[in-house]
């Protein structure tokens, strides 16, 4: 008997399930379809002894203090900010996002000030009344050209889709600067888990109160095991069935490879926004983790539409589609929706890690403490 069944060891699942077994000393039961801990965050050693994340780059930053200082109690931290390259035609590698560098590199130009730049910008941009998609962002900035060079096609192999049928906060998350800084991300604190994210997971799921099992589907212990609650942050689709219909989420493949080199990229991610090869970025870990190794991994990512579920597609008809998934799980007894796929949410993991404390914090004011001999609210059927 448990209190709470957990369904998904990522960062939602992991970050609640520790709250309710130390806060409230209650039985959790964490249970995740993949053989591991850690969703998508989780990095392993592979066969050369490089630490690797296998789906995909994961860097952490985040302006919340709050959420720093909470994962603070499972790790120690690794000062890093990344720096990401783009690949352009002739093979030039520019800073991404766009900057002064970028500018002048690619227009053989000596622009010294913010003034400048911006000025350059303003020749080039074509004022949209409102900027409403991902191509309006982009096109209202810095013109077309430079969104073709850097946007259209990248978004296009990402998405499957035009960016101007995507709303405008997907090309909104990488701004355009008129100054030198070429970091991808200016957010106060970006460190990396010192040990890699499987080990802060592993410290965070380390409970007495906790229990973990990996490989284990929902629909296989839904019954077996009585909970009085559930926490669900798998598809919220899924949970239901699919009763209205498929939330569109977007895919990845990664190919993963362990080179004889020390080093393969001059940053931790290089970009490829050109249509002419299938795949939009190549990430080299040790410059994440500053592991030193005579070996190098790297990971080249691979959109696609069918795999499992990484991205929710923000687009107008997707997000109305997910309201009246989200009217059924408000109405559905014990339960509650966390992370990017249960509330269909384009989140970074310090955005997750913010929402499942502030559900905990509402569970807190709405939910009293289980006794031990409270007996199972979900039963087989639920
Ligand atoms: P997940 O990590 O997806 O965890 C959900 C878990 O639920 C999964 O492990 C799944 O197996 C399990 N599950 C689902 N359904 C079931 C079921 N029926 N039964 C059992 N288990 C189930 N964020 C950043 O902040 N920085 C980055 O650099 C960054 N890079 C990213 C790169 C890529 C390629 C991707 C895809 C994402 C990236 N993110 C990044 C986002 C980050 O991965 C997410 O914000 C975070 O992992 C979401 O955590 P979560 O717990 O909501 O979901
Ligand atoms: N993007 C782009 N070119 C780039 C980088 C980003 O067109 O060189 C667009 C693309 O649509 C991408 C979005 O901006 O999906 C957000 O980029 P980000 O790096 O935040 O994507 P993530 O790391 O979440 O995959």
């Amino acid at each position: 008997m448990f209190d709470w069944l957990v369904v998904g060891a990522g960062f939602a699942g992991a970050v609640l399930a520790e709250r309710l077994a130390s806060v409230r000393g209650e039985r959790v039961l964490v249970i995740d379809r993949r053989d591991h801990i850690a969703g998508n965050a989780y990095d392993e050693h592979d066969e050369a002894g490089v630490l690797m994340h296998r789906y995909g780059p994961h860097i952490f930053h985040t302006n919340s203090e709050a959420v720093f200082a909470h994962l603070s109690n499972f790790t120690k931290w690794r000062a890093y900010e990344h720096r990401v390259l783009g690949k352009v035609q002739d093979g030039k590698l520019v800073p991404i996002p766009i900057n002064r560098t970028t500018v002048n590199r690619l227009y053989d130009l000596a622009l010294t000030s913010e003034a400048e730049v911006e000025a350059f910008f303003d020749a080039r941009a074509e004022k949209v009344a409102e900027v409403r998609t991902s191509e309006d962002v982009v096109v209202g900035r810095v013109g077309r050209e430079l969104y073709e060079t850097f946007f259209r096609g990248y978004t296009r192999k990402q998405w499957g889709l035009d960016p101007s049928e995507l709303d405008k906060s997907v090309t909104s998350r990488v701004p355009t600067r008129a100054d030198n800084d070429d970091r991808y991300f200016t957010d106060s604190f970006q460190f990396m888990p010192a040990d890699g994210y499987t080990a802060m997971f592993s410290k965070m799921l380390d409970h007495p109160n906790i229990t973990v099992m990996t490989g284990t589907e929902y629909a296989a212990v839904k019954d077996k095991f009585p909970h009085r609650r559930l926490i669900w942050t798998g598809p919220v689709d899924e949970f239901f069935d699919f009763r209205f219909g498929k939330l569109p989420y977007r895919s990845l493949r990664f190919e993963h490879q362990t080179l004889d080199q020390e080093w393969f990229q001059p940053a931790g991610t290089v970009n490829y926004p050109g249509e002419e090869v299938p795949y939009t970025r190549i990430s080299e870990y040790k410059y994440l983790t500053g592991q030193v190794h005579p070996k190098t991994t790297i990971t080249t990512e691979f959109p696609a539409a069918e795999g499992d579920p990484y991205y929710p597609i923000p687009r107008p008809e997707n997000a109305a589609l997910y309201k009246r998934y989200e009217a059924l799980a408000d109405a559905t007894p014990n339960t509650w929706f966390v992370g990017r796929l249960a509330t269909y949410r384009y989140y970074n993991m310090d955005q997750v890690v913010g929402q499942a404390l502030a559900t905990f914090r509402r569970i807190e004011a709405e939910v009293p403490q289980s006794a031990a001999n409270d007996g199972p609210l979900l039963a087989a059927g639920d």
